[in-house]
């Protein structure tokens, strides 16, 4: 299972047939930016549904193999975090419990339970967006990627879109007030 964000499939469809050509070409490498475009897309559906608005995405191979978001309300599972869901559905389309070679792309900074998921799975590298001063488990309360006692440690960047995935948040609490 390989989700493109909306856009990517027909463009090239389109540029197969207008050049006659087979389409075998190498499908494109998503960028972290085009993936974190398509994570606050997740985290602006879980505002929808009423769910804190936190989503994520995981790359292999230059593909999106997992796009989800926060359902801890509609499924009533404490688990049910945005970056736990996309962990366990890129193993299932990659075939394969460890994910070295995979990047989590998630709008918020991971809490300890997703920071363990991350460990449990050995993602190879993680890009977050906003800090999450109050449970932040990947460098602001805690660096579960970069504790040297653990046997995995993963690559860690911040900052992406920070902004935005910021916003979601805050409007999203304000709303509720
Ligand atoms: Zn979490």
């Amino acid at each position: 299972m390989l989700l493109d964000p909306p856009g990517q499939t027909l463009p090239r469809a389109i540029l197969g047939r207008t050049l006659g050509t087979v389409s075998n070409a190498p499908a494109p490498m998503i960028s972290d930016d085009d993936a974190m475009v398509v994570a606050l897309e997740e985290a602006s559906a879980a505002a929808t549904a009423g769910e804190v608005p936190v989503g994520a995405v995981v790359l292999f191979d230059g593909h999106i193999v997992a796009r989800r978001h926060n359902e801890r309300e509609t499924s009533g599972d404490p688990t049910a975090h945005a970056e736990v869901l996309a962990l366990r559905d890129a193993a299932a389309a990659i075939g394969e419990r460890r994910l070295h070679e995979a990047t989590l792309v998630v709008t918020l900074e991971p809490c300890p339970l997703c920071a363990g998921a991350v460990w449990a799975a050995q993602v190879g590298r993680v890009v977050y967006g906003a800090a999450d001063l109050r449970a932040g488990a990947m460098g602001s309360l805690y660096n579960f990627a970069m504790d040297q006692r653990l046997n995995h440690t993963t690559q860690v960047e911040s900052g992406l879109r920070a902004t935005e995935a910021a916003e979601l948040l805050t409007d999203f609490f304000a709303a509720r007030r």
